[in-house]
């Protein structure tokens, strides 16, 4: 049944009569078939006896011939082992991670885990997390059997061995994916983790940091310094001989077995992105803090998100937008595109005529925005959104102020200036957030309406990243020429709309 073939006894000798658990008996035997790991344990524990014993009758009789009598159970006891033994003691190698954590009552608790948190998804990858000095005791064992192993075995190194998480994940992982009605794959955006600690053998790690004191280095965000990745690297590092004299081969028995972490579940991010309209000068399109305090309720970005938090069941969410409008900015014409990127979101898939609907919500949930294009996207092509942003072009349509009272003529200039070239430096009203710089932009085109002696609508077409107020205003002089300077007169901007953005992303969404 278990595929052991004569040259692995005295190698699953040794082990059991190191405290080993089956399971790790058969990693260390190489054995690769996962089923092998799913036998419940007693049933493998039987057979290794048996198969022992099979070895142990045979030697038996040939020691009678030569040495005289010795007893099968006198042979046993010289390594301390008694086939009586109870299999409820702790493997001093996987730390009980391979006992009766293996079991199905076990792979019940996970499933039951996943399900409370109510994740909808139809694949799932689980991962392991084991204790660092499991990779120790690993190290031990492989030292006390290398010997054997090389001389009789397939296994040449000790990456041959199957580890731990291999063989745990075999033993459970059908069990768990039956439970969640989910296939348990090697790639999926479900991870369901589960992991182990054993505080009764941390120090187990801790002469690694004086024989190799360059992988322990203290880190920002770690506990400890006796991460996994740093033990297996300074287990590479050294010798044998100086393992041997810091720690017993094989590992020494544990009196306690792991303790099971929480089993947690991730959904990587979905982004959904669409394009929205601002018909208020009163909303920002981030919250508005100043000094820790809020100045005004509600922005663009919590009025789209929050129908879509509920929908997706996210635990958060990061809005991002080609460019962005001053708080008294209105945004016409097809909206600007935006994405969201929904964090560990509960659900994750939705139907086109779902996503129509959430639209709908967010559009009957408030009168200042409203949202077209809503769709699902992929983390990739949101970044079509930012590429090229500075050769993009924008169309605003902004009401001036003139103090020199004016007449049609006055402005029929400003329609022949074709890709004015202005320098700006960082606005004041902007400095306390942006670097000190100074940026060319250009005017691409201009055309004006006349309204009364004093003012008029300005329509430009510009780069993108032009500042349209500092444009107009001045700024004291730090957008040069200005709109002052053309008109030489003093003007101001007294309304400012976004009329459109010309980025053809995400893809328009026909009604
Ligand atoms: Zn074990």
């Amino acid at each position: 049944m278990l595929s052991l073939k004569e040259k692995d006894r005295p190698i699953v000798r040794k082990l059991l009569c190191a405290g080993c658990c089956v399971r790790c008996v058969l990693r260390f035997c190489c054995v690769g078939s996962s089923s092998a790991y799913r036998r419940p344990y007693q049933d493998l524990h039987k057979e290794l006896l048996a198969f022992i014993s099979e070895e142990a009758s045979h030697d038996a009789s040939v020691e009678e011939t030569n040495d005289g009598p010795r007893s099968k159970r006198a042979r046993m006891d010289e390594d301390s082992f008694s086939p009586e033994r109870t299999d409820s003691d702790v493997c001093p190698v996987c730390l009980g991670v391979l006992q009766d954590f293996c079991d199905p009552t076990f792979a019940k608790q996970v499933s039951d885990a996943v399900k409370e948190q109510q994740y909808e998804f139809d694949s799932l990858v689980l991962t392991v997390s084991l204790p660092a000095q499991l990779s120790v005791r690993e190290h031990s064992c492989w030292l006390h059997i290398k010997k054997e192993v090389r001389e009789k075995s397939m296994c040449l190194g000790k990456e041959d061995v199957i580890q731990v998480k291999d063989a745990f994940k075999w033993a459970v992982q059908g069990k768990i994916g039956q439970e969640l009605g989910a296939a348990v794959v090697a790639n999926s955006p479900c991870e369901v983790s589960v992991g182990f600690i054993h505080p009764e053998t941390e120090e187990d790690c801790h002469f690694l940091a004086d024989t190799c004191p360059d992988c322990f280095k203290p880190t920002k965000n770690k506990v400890s310094i006796f991460t996994r990745m740093a033990v297996v690297k300074a287990l590479e590092k050294i010798s044998e001989e100086r393992f041997s004299r810091h720690y017993p081969c094989p590992p020494k028995k544990a009196n306690t077995r792991c303790t099971a972490l929480d089993t947690t579940c991730l959904h990587t991010s979905v982004f959904i992105a669409g394009r929205y309209n601002k018909f208020s000068r009163e909303l920002p399109q981030t919250p508005w803090v100043i000094d820790g305090e809020r100045r005004m309720d509600g922005s663009v970005e919590e009025l789209i998100a929050a129908p879509l938090l509920s929908s997706f069941r996210a635990d958060g969410f990061n809005f991002s937008s080609s460019g962005r409008e001053d708080v008294d900015v209105r945004t016409l014409g097809n909206g600007r595109p935006f994405a969201v990127e929904l964090l560990n979101p509960h659900r994750a898939k939705l139907s086109g005529a779902e996503i129509r609907q959430l639209q709908e919500t967010i559009n009957q949930s408030s009168d200042k925005i409203r949202v077209r294009d809503l769709q699902i996207v992929t983390r990739e092509a949101t970044s079509r959104m930012k590429e090229g942003e500075e050769e993009k072009t924008k169309t605003y349509s902004a009401l001036i102020w003139t103090q020199k009272a004016i007449d049609g003529t006055h402005l029929e200039f400003l329609a022949n200036i074709k890709d004015l070239k202005i320098a700006q430096k960082t606005p004041l009203r902007v400095l306390h957030r942006r670097p000190l710089a100074v940026r060319q932009r250009l005017i691409h085109s201009m055309s004006t309406v006349y309204l009364d002696q004093h003012h008029f609508t300005l329509k430009l077409r510009t780069q993108a990243g032009t500042y349209i107020k500092e444009f107009v205003h001045g700024d004291f002089g730090r957008t040069k020429p200005n709109l002052c300077d053309l008109m030489k007169t003093d003007a101001d901007i007294l309304e400012l709309d976004v009329e459109s953005v010309d980025i053809d992303w995400p893809p328009a969404i026909p009604d």
